[in-house]
């Protein structure tokens, strides 16, 4: 009984965000929506390195209109949060999987120098740009036919 009482004590401190990334990272299987790594839960695991940490992402940013519903969350580790600012969700899980995959940055962000950190997220954003640009060519073309 008092281990109950002590169970829902703690579980009044954690914040409501807390608890939507613990239910999301848990529909996942603690993978992250984006790079599909493991992902650990604060209170769960002992956390190696907060570049593992499961946080709430939304798929498209509230600076674009997303919303705060269900649907529009997901549970992303702690560098794919970071590095997706508003980028298109699907172009970023495509490219982020891709990228971590073959070179295990996410493993050793903490290991990489902040000009190293930086160069990721220009070689980031200059692929979504470019993304971005063949998106407005097919557009216009669609447009001319
Ligand atoms: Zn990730």
């Amino acid at each position: 009984m008092e281990e109950t009482q002590t169970k829902v004590t703690k579980m009044e401190q954690l914040t409501p965000i807390y608890y939507s990334v613990v239910a999301l990272s848990g529909e996942q299987n603690h993978r992250c929506a984006y790079c599909q790594l493991h992902m650990k839960l604060h209170f769960a695991e002992p956390v190696l390195h907060v570049s593992q940490l499961a946080t709430r992402d939304h798929v498209m940013a509230r600076s674009h209109g997303g919303s705060d519903d269900w649907e529009n969350l997901v549970a992303a580790c702690h560098i794919c949060n970071s590095l997706k600012e508003t980028m298109d969700a699907y172009w970023f899980a495509k490219f982020i999987a891709r990228l971590f995959t073959w070179t295990k940055y996410r493993e050793q962000w903490h290991t990489l120098t902040e000009s190293e950190q930086s160069r990721v997220r220009k070689a980031l954003k200059r692929s979504y740009r470019r993304y971005q640009l063949q998106q407005q060519v097919r557009y216009q073309r669609a447009i001319v036919r």
